[in-house]
């Protein structure tokens, strides 16, 4: 009992500080490799975005699963599930005949295979429609994913000079203009690329839009790739939480301030990242 707390209290503090494209994506892969094939047997929600009848789902396959951006995907037959868990949302996966860790209350998506069970806890969207219509509406409203076959840096650099009067620290968080870019990865985005989040784009050069594109792709797969291992994201970080500490590149102190209009979390040195 002692364990099975602990593990579940560990597994709720990472998802708190980090639902960003990463973590979506790792998600996808999980239930791609576990779920894939399996048929479903039952599936239940409470969501109001339910445009198609969940009774079509029953007797089909799970084909795949994927993620773009900060959204996660289950594929069925023509339909599809979407996910977003935002903060306090998460994804996990039962033998059938295995208890839930949480109360059915926080029960937003149930799909019962003929193995194994998918449950989705607290998270604030679940979508069930064609798949045309979700795979249409995401690529409409996101710019592209780091993580994706679809990923285009140009596209990308594009999308942030459209911008010029934004700060970079506002717009790189904005989903249409790169997906899955959270407030951990901006931070440390903007770190790496020595670039300070209150400077307009329209003051940047090309070669550090270009950076902050490169940084954003890098740094998402050694997210991924941290994620996928099991392994804390801690260590790769120069400046997120660093609340009073000092920057390992220059010893200069790190800052905290919530930058406007967004109000979120921002740690920069103010000596690597000067304005
Ligand atoms: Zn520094």
């Amino acid at each position: 009992m002692l364990v099975a707390y602990a593990t579940f209290k560990r597994v709720q503090l990472s998802l708190i500080i980090m639902v960003e494209g990463p973590t979506a994506k790792a998600y996808a892969i999980r239930i791609r490799n576990e779920l894939s094939g399996e048929i479903i047997r039952e599936v239940f929600t409470k969501s109001k975005r339910v445009y198609i009848s969940l009774d079509n789902l029953v007797g089909k396959r799970i084909l795949s699963s994927d993620s773009i951006g900060k959204n996660i995907l289950l594929f069925i037959d023509n339909a599809a599930i979407r996910l977003h868990l935002m903060m306090y949302g998460s994804i996990h996966i039962y033998q059938l005949n295995e208890p839930l860790l949480k109360p059915k209350s926080r029960v937003r998506l149930l799909i019962r295979g003929a193995e194994k069970k998918l449950v989705a806890y607290n998270a604030p969207i679940v979508e069930v429609d064609k798949r045309d219509r979700i795979l249409k509406k995401l690529r409409r409203d996101l710019g592209p994913d780091p993580l994706s076959d679809e990923w285009s840096r140009e596209e990308a650099i594009r999308n942030i000079m459209k911008f010029p009067e934004e700060k970079i620290g506002v717009i790189i968080l904005d989903q249409s203009v790169i997906a899955g870019i959270g407030n951990i990865l901006r931070n440390e985005i903007l770190f790496r690329a020595k670039v300070n989040p209150e400077k307009k784009v329209i003051d940047l050069s090309r070669r550090e839009v270009e950076r902050i594109v490169s940084i954003s792709e890098e740094l998402s797969r050694e997210f991924l790739r941290f994620k996928l291992e099991h392994k804390r994201i801690k260590p790769l970080l120069f400046v997120y939480n660093r609340y009073k500490g000092k920057c390992r590149i220059c010893g200069a102190p790190i800052k905290f301030y919530m930058q406007k209009p967004i109000n979120r979390k921002t740690f920069i040195c103010e000596n690597c990242q000067k304005m």
